[in-house]
C-alpha cells in the first residue's frame, strides 16, 4: 500500500511540474486545462494524503542539525531550513522557521549539514576500474562519475581541459535543463589549450588543441566561445625542466581573447616564476597549488584579489600519509574495485626511501605556500585533479582527502570547508551552489559527526540532497 501510495504520488508531482510548464506555454489551451484539471482531481480524490501534500508538493523541513552554512562565521547550532522545488526557500533557527501546511519534517537532530562539496578540477571520463583513457570517455562513464561524485556529497565537478567531440556539451545541456537528478553536475572546459610537447597519445591531452602560434591560440579560444565554455583550461609547465613551457606571448594571447569575450583561464602551473607572469598576463584561476611562494608573489596575489589557487594536494599528499588505504576506509570498500585498491596499497608500499624523502620535502613546500597564501587573504578553492591517468585519485574519494590535507597543512576545519564548497562554487561561477542560504540549489550533506571537530567527519555521510532530490546511496562500485 505504502509502495502504491509512494509511486502514485511520485507520479502525480511529476506530472504536476509537467502541468506547470505546460500551461506557462500553453495557458491558451482551454481544452486542455479542462482535460487536466479533471485528471487531478480524480488522483485528489482517489487519496486523501495526496490532496493535503499537493499544497505544498515536496516541501521539507529540515530541523535540529548543527548548520554549517558556508558562508564563514560560526554555525547554526539547531537550525531549520525549507526546501521546495529543489531550493532552500528558509534557512534559520528550529523554532523560528515554520513548515508550511503539507510539507513533511525530518528531524537531524544530532546530525551536521554542511553545503554540498565542489570539486574544482578533476578529469571526467577516463578512469575505469584498472584502466584510464579517452577509450573510457563514454556517456555511460562520464555519468557513472557523476553518480560517484553525488555518493560522496560533491554536487559539482569542472572537468579541466581532457573533454573532446560533442559529448561534454551535450551532456552539460542535459544537466543545465534538469536533466540527471541525483547525480553532481558535470561542468566542462571543453578541450585545453597546450604546448605541443604536452600532447600525446596516451595522455589526456590528446584531447587539446595545440597551441603553436599566437593565431592559433586566438582561433582555440574562439572555437571554445563559440560552445559557450566558461572557464577554459591551458598549461604552463616545464615538468622539471624536461619540456620547454607554453610560451608567454601564447598564453598572454588566449588570456587576452578569452577575456575578449567574456571567458575566465585556468592554468596548470606550479613554479612561481611562471605564477607571476602569469598573474601579471590577467591568469584567473590557478590549478594546482604553487611552490616557493615568495613575498613578490604574495603582493602580485593582493593586486589580483579575485584570483583562486585550488589545492590538487593528493598526488603529493599520499606519497608521505594516506592512513585511509590500508586498510581502505569503508566508503573506498563501497566505490573501488579490490584490484584497484591493492594496486594503490601496492604502489605506496613498494615506493623507495629516496621516494618517500623527496615527496616529503615536497609536501612541507607545499605546506608553507598554502600556509604563505592562506595567511595573505589570496582564495583557495579545492581541485582534486581526481580521475587523471595513475589509477589513483578515486573519483570522488579525493574530495574527502584534499579536505583532510587542507587541515593537515595548517587550515582550520571550517576554513576547509569554505574552501571546498563557496569558494570552489565561486570559481566555476555556479552561484546557486556552495552555501546553505535562501533561494540557492538545495545541494547539502548531512553528516553524523560535525567536520568542525575533525574534519574526517565529511565521511561520515548520512544522506547527500541534490538540487532538493535525495540521492540513492547504494554502493557504486563494480
Ligand atoms: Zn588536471
Amino acid at each position: 500500500m505504502l509502495v502504491a501510495t509512494r509511486t502514485m504520488w511520485e507520479w502525480t508531482e511529476e506530472r504536476g511540474l509537467e502541468f506547470q510548464s505546460l500551461r506557462l506555454r500553453r495557458r491558451h489551451d482551454r481544452r486542455w486545462g479542462v482535460k487536466n484539471a479533471l485528471l487531478v482531481s480524480l488522483l485528489a480524490a482517489s487519496c486523501v494524503v495526496l490532496s493535503v501534500q499537493a499544497q505544498n508538493p515536496g516541501a521539507v523541513l529540515y530541523e535540529g542539525a548543527q548548520l554549517i552554512t558556508g558562508e564563514g562565521g560560526a554555525p547554526v547550532e539547531r537550525s531549520a531550513f525549507l526546501v521546495a522545488n529543489g531550493r532552500f526557500s528558509r534557512v534559520g533557527r528550529a523554532g523560528e522557521v515554520q513548515a508550511p501546511p503539507g510539507a513533511s519534517r525530518v528531524n537531524l537532530t544530532g546530525t551536521t549539514v554542511i553545503p554540498a562539496l565542489v570539486d574544482a578540477h578533476s578529469h571526467i571520463g577516463y578512469m575505469k576500474d584498472l584502466t584510464s583513457g579517452p577509450q573510457n570517455y563514454t556517456r555511460e562513464n562520464i555519468l557513472d562519475h557523476m553518480r560517484r561524485f553525488a555518493y560522496f556529497g560533491v554536487a559539482a565537478s569542472q572537468a579541466m581541459g581532457s573533454d573532446f567531440g560533442e559529448l561534454p556539451f551535450l551532456l552539460r545541456e542535459e544537466f543545465a535543463a534538469g536533466g540527471h537528478p541525483g547525480l553532481a553536475r558535470f561542468l566542462t572546459a571543453g578541450k585545453g589549450l597546450a604546448p605541443l610537447v604536452e600532447i600525446g597519445p596516451a595522455n589526456m591531452r590528446h584531447a587539446a588543441y595545440a597551441i603553436t602560434t599566437v593565431e592559433g591560440a586566438r582561433a582555440a579560444v574562439e572555437e571554445l566561445s563559440r560552445r559557450r565554455v566558461t572557464l577554459i583550461k591551458t598549461w604552463v609547465d616545464d615538468r622539471g625542466g624536461a619540456i620547454a613551457p607554453l610560451a608567454p606571448e601564447l598564453y598572454r594571447a588566449i588570456i587576452a581573447e578569452a577575456h575578449a569575450r567574456g571567458m575566465r583561464v585556468a592554468v596548470h602551473a606550479t613554479a612561481a616564476a611562471h605564477a607571476k607572469a602569469l598573474l601579471r598576463a590577467g591568469v584567473d584561476v590557478f590549478a594546482h597549488m604553487i611552490v616557493d611562494v615568495d613575498e613578490e608573489l604574495v603582493t602580485l596575489f593582493k593586486q589580483h584579489p579575485d584570483v583562486v589557487v585550488l589545492t590538487a594536494l593528493g598526488g603529493p599528499r599520499r606519497i608521505v600519509s594516506a592512513p585511509w588505504i590500508s586498510p581502505p576506509h569503508p566508503l573506498i570498500r563501497e566505490t573501488v574495485s579490490p584490484a584497484q585498491i591493492r594496486r594503490l596499497q601496492d604502489r605506496l608500499a613498494n615506493q623507495s626511501a629516496q621516494a618517500v624523502e623527496q615527496g616529503r620535502k615536497e609536501w612541507e613546500r607545499l605546506v608553507r605556500s598554502i600556509r604563505t597564501l592562506a595567511a595573505a587573504g589570496v582564495k583557495i578553492g579545492i581541485g582534486t585533479d581526481g580521475g587523471g591517468q595513475t589509477g589513483d585519485q578515486f573519483v570522488g574519494w579525493t574530495m574527502h582527502t584534499e579536505l583532510e590535507n587542507l587541515v593537515d597543512a595548517g587550515l582550520t576545519p571550517a576554513q576547509a570547508l569554505t574552501a571546498g564548497t563557496r569558494v570552489s562554487a565561486e570559481v566555476l561561477g555556479l552561484l546557486d551552489l556552495g552555501t546553505v542560504a535562501a533561494g540557492k540549489s538545495a545541494d547539502f550533506v548531512v553528516l553524523e559527526a560535525s567536520p568542525l571537530s575533525d574534519i574526517t567527519n565529511t565521511r561520515r555521510i548520512a544522506r547527500v540532497v541534490l538540487r532538493g532530490h535525495e540521492v540513492n546511496r547504494t554502493p557504486v562500485q563494480r
